[in-house]
């Protein structure tokens, strides 16, 4: 009792727990708190207060977990205590004694306190007392209240008490409070006077004493509301992620599926296409009656049509997809401006005009130059298309020096777009009412524009008025340069015809109507005599038996894949040096670099297009 009120009875140095309560200093009781952090100190502290209880003959209380007190018991066995020693443990059970299934109540705890204390109060047997206070959401005041009482009721019994408190969950100002109602502070390591007690103000709180302590506890309520108010929020945020998540999961799947089933179908469209395609070539090249020869190129036009139907499908699913890849380089504009318009006019059967205005010779923009291709190309289709008759197109470029900046402008004099769809016709598939009933068409070509046109971070628009004319632009980063021009056109593939009777080519491929078709082709561009194979295996074999010159390979075989073939044949010592040339109608942009990556010479893509074959077979006669 002495050591407990006069702060000047000192502890020397720190304390443990058992250096403490053998010492003299608590000979008449003592009121701890104790702080743990670590749940195995905070066992070993328990076992050694209980069992130097039990050497001592005191009497014990526990109020512990479940689980503690199942652990402490099987350590008090381990440590050779007996079933008997453990019955002389008074244990009660932390959530009866703290929470009575309620949050924490000064007077309900203290009471039950008594009924467990009161008849053990024995000035010549110590009573050890062991509580982990239950003191989460607990108030400060009702914490305050409990530990006043109970060290008041204590004082100078024979009580020594360790009030535990578990630290992780038991706020600092609670902490605090706490060092002013217990003579000791003790945490797993050490423990010693608290220098805050003082016995006085406990008794009597002052009327600024409670004001604090109320202040206190005002505040907490407040920072404990809008605490729950954020977890809500967070709650209610995290349910949303997860929901968008869900939702970009099933589109991801979904497009990913769309993406499959279209080249699928693209696939097995091109597999018929190729015949009628390759027959309709070969009889407009084989000369027959005029109006049958009309008949024949209406059949190719129309297939041509399905054809680059496909195409685009095939593209925009691609794009979507994210499979498309972008090169950037700086391209000369003016090439590029007058190669475009020049390739469309092949196709420009109509009587529009296309004009080019004058383009500086040395202006540049950084783009993929096959995706820009794409872009210009879908802009002057559709100013051939939705133009007037006897109608005008006129391809000019604005270049912001300052922003470096260059803005390709395609204007026709067409049918004009209605203000109320000129903020539609960038969605995938949206087609104009009058167009669609003019005009064939898939409502693809600017959704590509507009997404190749973003992942070259460039920007495009419109502007339009209905019955005078559109005016389509699309704009990337440029420059002037007086440098000579980088990047130099590609030669266009021209071959001589040279003799080709003694070209062996083997064409590995299951369909037989391909192989007869092939056959048919190789017969109008020279006299070739066509090997065939049809599975990847007797392909590989006969390859190596036959030494071709040239071998065709088709990727869908039904015994392999096309791709090991090649790896086979790429591997062999007598067919590595062999040019392989795919022939398939898996047209990917990913499909075509993989066969290539792999040792391909060239890529075909079904249905055949008769003069690319020509240039292939001729290209391997020369060499
Ligand atoms: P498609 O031409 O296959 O319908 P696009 O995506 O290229 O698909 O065009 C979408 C729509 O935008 C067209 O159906 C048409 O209504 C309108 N459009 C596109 N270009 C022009 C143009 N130059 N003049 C008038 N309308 C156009």
């Amino acid at each position: 009792m002495e050591s407990r009120e006069s702060p000047s009875a000192v502890l020397t140095e720190f304390y443990t727990l058992p250096q403490l309560t053998n010492s003299s200093l608590i000979e008449n009781g003592a009121h701890i708190i104790y702080m743990f952090n670590e749940s195995t100190k905070y066992i070993s502290n328990a076992i050694h207060f209980i069992t130097e209880g039990l050497t001592k003959g005191h009497l014990i209380i526990l109020i512990e977990s479940e689980e503690f007190f199942n652990e402490i018991n099987k350590q008090l066995i381990q440590q050779g205590y007996s079933e008997q020693d453990l019955k002389t443990i008074t244990y009660i059970d932390q959530m009866r004694q703290y929470s009575n299934n309620k949050q924490f109540e000064a007077d309900h705890s203290f009471q039950s306190l008594l009924k467990l204390l009161k008849p053990t109060i024995d000035p010549y047997r110590t009573t050890r007392l062991w509580g982990q206070v239950l003191a989460k959401d607990a108030l400060l005041s009702e914490l305050r209240k409990y530990e006043c009482d109970c060290d008041e009721f204590m004082g100078g019994e024979n009580v020594i008490s360790v009030c535990a408190y578990n630290a992780l969950f038991t706020p600092s100002y609670i902490q605090n409070e706490m060092l002013k109602v217990h003579g000791y502070f003790m945490t797993d390591e050490q423990i010693e006077k608290s220098p805050f007690y003082n016995k006085k103000n406990l008794l009597a709180m002052s009327p600024s004493e409670k004001a604090r302590l109320q202040n206190i506890e005002n505040e907490n309520q407040r920072l404990k509301k809008k605490n729950s108010r954020l977890l809500k929020e967070k709650a209610y945020q995290q349910e949303r992620e997860q929901i968008l998540y869900e939702a970009k999961r099933h589109a991801e799947n979904a497009n990913a599926m769309k993406t499959t089933f279209l080249s699928q179908m693209s696939h097995d469209l091109r597999t018929p296409l190729n015949i009628i395609q390759g027959y309709a070539q070969i009889l407009m090249l084989e000369g027959s009656h005029q109006r049958l020869q009309k008949n024949i190129q209406k059949i190719f036009g129309a297939s041509n049509d399905l054809l680059k139907l496909i195409e685009e499908i095939l593209d925009f699913s691609a794009i979507e997809a994210g499979k498309v890849t972008i090169n950037k380089e700086p391209i000369h504009l003016k090439t590029f401006i007058d190669n475009s318009v020049s390739a469309i006019f092949d196709f420009n059967h109509s009587d529009i005009m296309i004009k080019v205005d004058h383009i500086d010779d040395n202006l540049y923009i950084e783009a993929d130059r096959l995706r820009l291709t794409q872009v210009i190309t879908n802009l002057l289709t559709n100013a051939i298309k939705y133009n007037q008759p006897h109608g005008e197109i006129s391809v000019f470029i604005d270049f912001d020096e300052l922003r470096e900046e260059i803005k390709i402008h395609v204007k026709d004099t067409g049918i004009g777009i209605s203000d109320s769809e000129l903020h539609l016709i960038f969605d995938p598939f949206y087609r104009s009412e009058t167009s669609k009933s003019k005009w064939k068409g898939t409502g693809i070509g600017l959704a590509i524009v507009s997404q190749l046109t973003n992942k070259m971070n460039g920007s495009y628009g419109v502007t339009s008025e209905e019955g005078n004319g559109s005016n389509f632009w699309v704009s990337f980063k440029g420059f002037a340069s007086t440098q000579p021009c980088l990047v130099a056109l590609q030669p266009s593939a021209t071959h001589q015809h040279p003799s080709t009777d003694d070209l062996n080519v083997l064409y590995i491929e299951d369909n037989q109507d391909n192989i007869d078709l092939m056959s048919s082709m190789l017969h109008i561009i020279t006299d070739i005599q066509l090997t065939s194979e049809m599975t990847g295996k007797d392909g590989y074999h006969k390859a190596i038996e036959m030494q071709p010159d040239l071998i065709l390979l088709d990727l869908h075989l039904p015994d392999t894949n096309g791709l090991n073939v090649l790896n086979d044949l790429k591997t062999h010592a007598l067919t590595k040096h062999i040019p392989v040339i795919a022939i398939s109608a898996e047209a990917l942009e990913s499909s075509i670099d993989l066969a290539l990556e792999q040792g391909c010479q060239g890529y075909l893509t079904k249905p055949v297009n008769l003069t690319e074959l020509r240039d292939v077979v001729m290209h391997y006669s020369n060499n």
